[in-house]
């Protein structure tokens, strides 16, 4: 059992918690004024002032809050985590258990997929949201999305491996899952597995113990009318894996059942796959999805936008595409800020309340980021003046911030290494390199300098905004 009395069960949880943070970091997100918890049975609730605050608490503290609630209890504790309102400002208040007007986090405000219920049909577990109908088609996506269709409606015709490739949250799921909702609608007694490759690999490991169940693994993934495999560069340095996958893939081959893959990388560029894998995988249509136009962000935020029941306007619509370029998934995510910064203040959804809503998630900067805006947060935080970053000069200070410069300027910026080079002095290739390295090492191995690095990158990008 947890203790009922909310200050002393946080008193015990925050020893326990600043025991394991870095100080400032523990003094910056736990201070006694900004959270508080309440507790009934295995229940915990932590309450927070405003959703990024339970954004980020989601994020980043979840896991641990858990952790140490169940050693607390005893037993496993579940945590909710809540943001306070004055009611007044909410749309539709919650109660919360102690009776404190509170909204339960909308369950889509994490930077990462949404949990949608599935809809399970001919065991198939599916996004309902998945379909052709609610794919917004533009340049960067249409031979993937013709090639879907024309082999959604003729299976194992049409182009047999389909292969999409693309980066994360570009619509490679969404494209897989949709031709399984057509086909299921058109002809609902066709055979078909969708699955992700982890699963092929565990089922697999699972399986190949005992050779009743290695044929009983065989005959489901080889006795299908269609299979579609997600994430297929998950077989990379699985050679056992990839050996079972291509006699799966050739029996389906050869029986013209149609496979369907998709991949972070084109065939050619998936580390250790196998030569054979590689040239069957190209032995059809290869489509890579590219990241969409800025017309096409428009007008995929704007369907997101209608279909959650909340127009945008135009200006707000443009904002965003203007600023969140790589992902689609960012683009939801956006959507749903801004939604819902705009319902917890009870102010219209306009450009002010798009802007004050993506700046606290800290997600976006009004124009690209230079290496002189880099140069010169850094120079700022750091107490470093920009000739110092171009000089030669070894002094320990002066050398870590200019590595630290280095480093954000690559990942901030779209400079080229020969151009960061040139920025801090005319220094050559190897030279970035090994900054770069270096506080990639340091990010890992030590949290407070992490913490310092993503500050500086936050200072960054508000200083575009
Ligand atoms: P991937 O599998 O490539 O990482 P997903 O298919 O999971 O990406 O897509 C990420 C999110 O973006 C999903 O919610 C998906 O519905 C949405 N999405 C991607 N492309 C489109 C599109 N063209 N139109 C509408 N929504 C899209
Ligand atoms: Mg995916």
């Amino acid at each position: 059992m947890l203790p009922s009395d909310g200050a002393a069960l946080r008193d015990r949880v925050f020893a326990e918690l600043s025991q394991r943070l870095p100080e400032d970091e523990f003094k910056a997100w736990f201070d006694p004024s900004k959270v508080s918890l309440s507790s009934s049975g295995s229940n915990c609730e932590l309450h927070v002032r405003n959703v990024f605050m339970a954004e980020h608490y989601e994020r980043n503290y979840r896991v641990a809050l858990e952790e140490v609630l169940s050693r607390v209890a005893e037993s496993p504790v579940r945590l909710a985590i809540r943001v306070n309102g004055d009611g007044s400002a909410l749309a539709k208040p919650a109660e919360s258990a102690n009776g404190e007007p509170a909204i339960l986090l909308p369950a889509t405000i994490p930077a990462s997929a949404a949990p949608i219920p599935a809809a399970i049909a001919n065991g198939l577990v599916l996004n309902p949201n998945y379909t052709f109908e609610n794919f917004v088609v533009g340049l960067s996506n249409r031979l993937a999305h013709a090639a879907a269709t024309s082999v959604a409606a003729s299976p194992g015709n049409a182009y047999n491996p389909l292969f999409l490739y693309g980066s994360v949250g570009l619509g490679k799921t969404h494209l897989l899952q949709a031709i399984c909702h057509a086909i299921l609608a058109k002809t609902p007694g066709l055979n078909i597995s969708y699955l992700s490759c982890e699963e092929f690999v565990n089922d697999y490991i699972a399986s190949v113990q005992n050779m009743k169940e290695l044929e009983g693994f065989r005959a489901r993934m080889r006795g299908v009318d269609v299979l579609l495999i997600d994430d297929i560069h998950f077989l990379a340095g699985k050679e056992g894996s990839q050996e079972e996958f291509f006699h799966t893939f050739n029996t389906l081959h050869n029986a013209q059942k149609q496979i369907i893959l998709c991949s972070d990388a084109p065939p050619k560029d998936i580390p250790t796959l196998e030569e054979r894998l590689m040239t069957r995988f190209s032995w059809g249509l290869v489509a890579r999805i590219d990241t969409p136009t800025f017309e096409t962000r428009v007008a995929i935020l704007k369907r997101k936008a209608e279909a959650r029941g909340t127009p945008f306007p135009e200006d707000v619509l443009f904002f965003i595409a203007q600023n969140i370029e790589s992902n689609i998934r960012e683009l939801e995510g956006a959507v749903t800020k801004v939604a819902a910064y705009a319902s917890l203040l009870a102010r219209p959804i306009d450009l002010e309340v798009a802007r004050e809503a993506l700046r606290d998630a800290l997600e976006v900067a009004s124009a690209p980021v230079s290496i002189a805006d880099v140069q010169a947060v850094v120079c700022r935080k750091l107490s470093v003046k920009t000739a110092e970053l171009q000089s030669k000069s070894r002094t320990k200070s002066i050398s870590k911030a200019r590595q630290i410069g280095i480093y954000l300027a690559r990942t901030m910026t779209n400079a080229s290494q020969t151009d960061i080079g040139n920025a801090f002095g005319g220094r050559d290739h190897s030279t970035v390199s090994y900054a770069i390295d270096t506080v990639k090492d340091l990010l890992h191995s030590d949290s407070a300098f992490r913490v310092f690095v993503e500050q500086l990158a936050d200072e960054i990008r508000k200083s575009k905004l």
